[in-house]
C-alpha cells in the first residue's frame, strides 16, 4: 500500500484540499511554494499514462478546478504542472505556484508551520 493510500484512508493525516469518490487533493509536506497541492486518484496506479484513459481525463479535469481555486488564493504568475512520481510510485499531479522557473524545479523549498498548512487548504477548498 502507497503512502498515499494511507493517507487517502486517513492512517496518515494530510491537509486536504478536496476530495471526491475518485481523488484526493492535499497539500505537499515538503512544499516548492506556497500552496503547492497533490492531486492523487484513489485507485493506486503507479504511473500517469498506466492509468485508463477515463481516469486519466477526469483526473486532468479535476486538477484543473484545484489549480483554478489555488490561484485565487497564492498570487502568483501561474500555476505550474508536473508529474514526477520518482519517490512516490502512486501517481500524483504536482500544482505549484509558480513566481519564476526555479519554483517548478524541486529545488528551493519552504517550510510552512502547520497553523499556515491549515489556513492553506482551508483557504483553497473554500474557493472550489
Ligand atoms: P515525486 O514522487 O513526485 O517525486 O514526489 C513525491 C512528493 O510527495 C514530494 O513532493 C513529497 O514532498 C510529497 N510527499 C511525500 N510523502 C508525503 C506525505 O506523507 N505527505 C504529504 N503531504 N506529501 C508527501
Amino acid at each position: 500500500m502507497s503512502i498515499f493510500t494511507k493517507i487517502i484512508n486517513g492512517e496518515i493525516p494530510s491537509y486536504k484540499v478536496a476530495e471526491n469518490d475518485q481523488f484526493y487533493a492535499f497539500l505537499d509536506i515538503n512544499p516548492n511554494a506556497k500552496g503547492h497541492t497533490l492531486v492523487v486518484p484513489k485507485k493506486e496506479v503507479n504511473k500517469l499514462f498506466d492509468l485508463d484513459e477515463e481516469t486519466y481525463n477526469e483526473l486532468m479535469s479535476f486538477s484543473r478546478r484545484i489549480a483554478i481555486a489555488i490561484e485565487k488564493v497564492i498570487p502568483c504568475e501561474r500555476i505550474g504542472m508536473s508529474v514526477i512520481g520518482l519517490e512516490v510510485p502512486h501517481v500524483h499531479v504536482h500544482l505549484i505556484p509558480l513566481q519564476k522557473m526555479e519554483d517548478i524545479q524541486f529545488i528551493k523549498k519552504v517550510t510552512l508551520h502547520p497553523s499556515e498548512f491549515e489556513a492553506l487548504a482551508k483557504a483553497i477548498s473554500e474557493k472550489l
